[in-house]
């Protein structure tokens, strides 16, 4: 790839330069020929040539203009179909399915683009991303944990997930201050996500982590009444890092079966 582009910090641009770590997240991709394979800022290319490589045609979605340009000077159509604009608002149902999503994801902007890709988790094979190593230990954290929260719970519902490797700062240019890593996503079959009501899921899982020192009696008592947690047995006293994501799709279903008057 042509080289000469001054990182833009507004796009969250580090820019992977240790060939070391670029094969080993090729090996943990595993790309094959004929794959529907989406890259997620491609840059100056450092994964996208050995993935387009593997695959023979890839998709990437850019947002900056000077690097869209750099991109077509480079591939023809037949090895890449570029998507020019923001990654948040891009519909990946437009593309084939079942789809392998990957990533050296812009760190300002992981987590709607986390909940973004997940509203496509059916069309999706797996994705494999790098994150600051600090969000990648949210998404996969167990409940009672200092990491455990909102993320980890909507998350986990809808994807199992794996913490990779680690990446130091050092293997890009310019080195961010953060330490990385690569996590990998599997969509769970739709039969283990089968909450009645995912929107309320979203509302529940939120006020239980709003304030996290509160009991779960005071972080929900717009929605579970001291009657209904004796039913669901679960202590109203304990805080919502100690339920598990079942719990949490537990106390939904028995409010959407119960509750004719949910606050929208
Ligand atoms: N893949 C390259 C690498 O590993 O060296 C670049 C990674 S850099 C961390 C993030 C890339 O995402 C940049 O190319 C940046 O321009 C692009 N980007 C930032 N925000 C974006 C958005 N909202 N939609 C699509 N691409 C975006």
């Amino acid at each position: 790839m042509p080289q000469g582009h001054i990182a833009r910090k507004r796009f969250g641009q580090n820019f992977l330069s240790d060939a070391g770590i670029i094969r080993q997240i090729i090996d943990a991709i595993a790309p094959k020929p004929g794959e529907a394979i989406v890259e997620i800022g491609p840059g100056l290319g450092a994964i996208t040539v050995p993935l387009q490589a593997a695959c023979g045609h890839l998709h990437v979605v850019e947002i900056d203009r000077d690097l869209i340009a750099k991109l077509k000077q480079t591939w023809s159509p037949a090895q890449i179909t570029i998507h020019e604009g923001d990654a948040l608002k891009f519909d990946f149902g437009t593309l084939p399915a079942p789809l392998r999503v990957v990533g050296n994801l812009p760190y300002n902007i992981s987590t709607p683009l986390l909940f973004h890709f997940a509203s496509y988790a059916e069309r999706v094979r797996d994705m494999t991303f790098m994150l600051q190593k600090e969000v990648v230990d949210r998404m996969v954290a167990e409940p009672d944990s200092e990491a455990y929260g909102r993320l980890s719970v909507m998350l986990q519902y809808r994807f199992n997930m794996a913490s990779l490797f680690d990446v130091p700062p050092t293997a890009f240019k310019p080195a961010p201050k953060v330490t990385s890593a690569i996590v990998y996503m599997q969509p769970r079959p739709a039969s283990e996500c089968s909450c009645r009501d995912e929107g309320l899921l979203g509302k529940i899982v939120t006020a239980a982590f709003g304030q996290r020192r509160k009991t779960l009696r005071n972080t929900l008592r717009d929605h579970v009444s001291d009657a209904d947690f004796a039913a669901l047995g679960i202590n109203p006293q304990a805080r919502g890092e100690t339920l598990s994501v079942q719990d949490y799709v537990r106390i939904t279903d028995y409010l959407v079966e119960h509750k004719t008057d949910l606050a929208g």
